[in-house]
């Protein structure tokens, strides 16, 4: 390409990102504890320790690296603009990262009106293609705590997870007597996306509860069936959402053992891999969220997801722990900088922060 082609579109990519930044005038996402303080220890960046990102150091995960960025002047190139070559395009493709920080979502009920907890079918599309539009593509959560990520070069992992088991995450209305996919639940449009978009993928953990998941007592035999055959995972939530942190250790195996037992009634031979604890509280008594036993009943998890506020570690970066999995809200209401948009906001501004897959198994 033509150098001074290059050297003025880098300026305007510049401009315009200064632009962003200004007209956004937001804060950056900052890792804050949003629910419970003892189950939410990770604070520090997981680059903090890692040479590779030594000249981001004064970032750290503060998310202030962006208001240098803001005020910097037109004559400064940020290092974001400058590591990167452009590809025949002209596109500036940012170098593969497995070491990069991925999103883990937690979404709770789909349907109306919009609220903390609560996103409209269209928000839950918008998120969905702007997701997609920005290269990432849905894993599993079981696939990215496993380090089994096969998504193509250049994209980024996304884990959609919905907590509750709320009945918009996959609801059922009836035509003639037959059961009908409601078009605007979670599984409808996240499948209906797939089928437009084959190559963003189809991956998500529902993290219920019993007795009644999904609030229709008729199907839940079905519903779990289906999203097994779909692709979709069945997470640990305790069996009545109780709070694993206000109760003894022997009622916390009962709470998680019995979830375990009851979807293998529904879904038999399936294997919960996956705790998702209730209001982000982990037992007095760690290894308990892990592995444990009630009865004839084991359980044992792969991975213990938080409430909170910050993208998770890469698998291979040293301070990836599978059992504080943090998650990122997916709201756009309350969520004091470290929401969803915030963060998507802050990738884009610092794509080398971002898990950006090699294109190798
Ligand atoms: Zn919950």
């Amino acid at each position: 390409m033509n150098k001074q082609l290059f050297h003025n579109s880098l300026l305007l990519l510049f401009c315009l990102l200064l632009l962003f930044a200004t007209v956004s005038c937001r804060n950056n996402p900052a890792p804050v504890n949003l629910e419970n303080e003892s189950s939410f220890q990770r604070e520090a960046s997981p680059e903090d320790n890692n040479p590779a990102n030594k000249n981001a150091g004064s970032e750290k995960n503060t998310g202030r690296g962006q208001e240098n960025e803001g005020s910097s002047t037109a004559g400064d190139v940020p290092p974001e603009l400058q590591d990167p070559a452009p590809n025949e395009l002209g596109q500036v493709m940012v170098a593969p990262n497995e070491l990069g920080q991925i999103m883990v979502l937690m979404y709770h009920e789909i349907g109306y009106p919009e609220g903390e907890w609560r996103r409209t079918p269209e928000n839950f599309r918008r998120d969905l293609q702007i997701l997609y539009e920005q290269g990432y593509r849905a894993v599993t959560l079981t696939d990215m705590v496993r380090g089994e990520i096969t998504i193509p070069a250049g994209t980024s992992p996304v884990v959609f997870t919905f907590d509750d088991g709320n009945r918009g995450n996959f609801n059922y209305l009836e035509a003639d007597g037959e059961p009908v996919l409601d078009p605007n639940c979670a599984v409808a449009i996240m499948e209906d996306f797939h089928e437009e978009n084959p190559d963003f993928g189809l991956a998500a953990t529902f993290f219920i509860y019993y007795p009644n998941p999904f609030r229709q007592t008729e199907y839940i035999e079905k519903k779990l069936n289906y999203l097994v055959q779909q692709g979709f995972e069945i997470g640990n939530h305790t069996y009545g959402h109780a709070n694993l942190q206000k109760i003894g250790a022997a009622d916390i195996q009962r709470e998680l053992a019995q979830h375990v037992k009851t979807t293998a009634e529904y879904l038999p031979g399936y294997e919960v891999n996956s705790l998702a604890l209730p209001y982000g509280a982990y037992p007095k008594e760690p290894a308990l969220a892990v592995r444990g036993s009630d009865g004839d009943t084991d359980y044992r998890h792969e991975a213990v997801l938080l409430v909170g506020a910050n993208p998770s570690p890469s698998p291979f970066h040293n301070s990836f722990d599978p059992y504080r999995i943090p998650r990122i809200r997916a709201s756009e209401m309350n969520t004091e900088g470290v929401g969803l948009y915030d963060w998507l906001e802050y990738f884009a501004e610092n794509p080398h922060k971002r898990y950006i897959s090699d294109g190798d198994e």
